[in-house]
């Protein structure tokens, strides 16, 4: 299902599927033509090559590294969608060139990936919490926006009681999915993508790097696929990154230019609520 079908409702949260092998792979997603959607497509497509990658693995191994690695592997493409790829695939005319530009790109991508953490944290703190008991069922809305607050900064613009159940909103709640392989998938894909640059032989800034053509970064990324869980994560990110710890320097590096401009724009401010 690649579009909304107009005669029922269906769930259209966006997913990936492999139906039981032989190169079955399945996207379900109501697509539209937006920027988002052109990443999110991105992203399921990431879970479906792992699927094809991993397939001739016994069945137990049929997983990736970790869950943050499946949910990093599309994630890690969209990387490399640059302003330059865009043009090179005839969806940009001309690559913007403006002193501007790489900021307000960075500062796009850094609304995404970076204020995502708090969130992507929150979630399954929240649902643990419920789960062991410390969360209990009178306190669910109040709990919610006690840690909305306390990470992300932010309040209900209305008044919120029990008789509201907020954290049923967020799609991955109601269907019980694990959320923090979000939170290691935005560690992870910044890392790849460095690791990818280099194998690809990229000079200059780590957002300007797309690895889109480089035969060796792709066979890099297909091997460590190909190994789905049979060894344990460190190795297969060492497979890919030469290293076997998570690192968030390369997200730092990839936002440098953006941090520098931020410093600027903050000095004297104070930061927190
Ligand atoms: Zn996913």
């Amino acid at each position: 299902m690649i579009t909304k079908p107009r005669d029922r409702e269906v769930v259209c949260h966006a997913s990936a599927w492999e139906m039981g092998g032989e190169g079955d792979v399945r996207i379900k997603m109501c697509t539209k033509v937006t920027g988002e959607d052109f990443f999110t497509v991105h992203h399921e497509l990431g879970h479906v090559y792992y699927y094809l990658m991993y397939e001739g693995m016994p069945p137990l191994f049929q997983q990736g590294a970790n869950d943050g690695f499946h949910e990093g592997i599309g994630d890690t493409l969209m990387l490399s969608v640059t302003p330059k790829y865009l043009v090179d695939i005839g969806l940009f005319d001309k690559v913007p060139n403006t002193a501007k530009s790489d900021v307000n790109f960075l500062m796009k991508r850094a609304l995404d990936k970076v204020a995502f953490f708090p969130f992507g944290k929150l979630i399954d703190q929240w649902r643990w919490e419920v789960f062991d008991g410390r969360i209990k069922p009178e306190q669910y809305n109040a709990a919610w926006w006690k840690l909305r607050t306390e990470y992300q900064g932010i309040a209900a613009p209305v008044e919120r009681t029990e008789a509201d159940f907020d954290p049923g909103a967020k799609y991955h709640i109601p269907n019980n999915t694990p959320y923090l392989r979000y939170f290691l998938a935005t560690v992870l894909q910044f890392q790849f993508h460095r690791a990818l640059c280099q194998t690809a032989g990229h000079e200059g800034s780590l957002n300007s790097c797309s690895i889109a053509g480089s035969k060796a970064a792709g066979k890099k990324l297909a091997d460590m696929m190909r190994m789905g869980s049979t060894r344990p994560w460190p190795e297969a990110l060492q497979a890919i990154a030469g290293e076997d710890k998570m690192d968030a320097t390369a997200m730092l590096d990839y936002f440098a230019p953006l941090a520098k401009f931020l410093d600027e724009q903050n000095a004297g401010q104070i930061c927190g609520w």
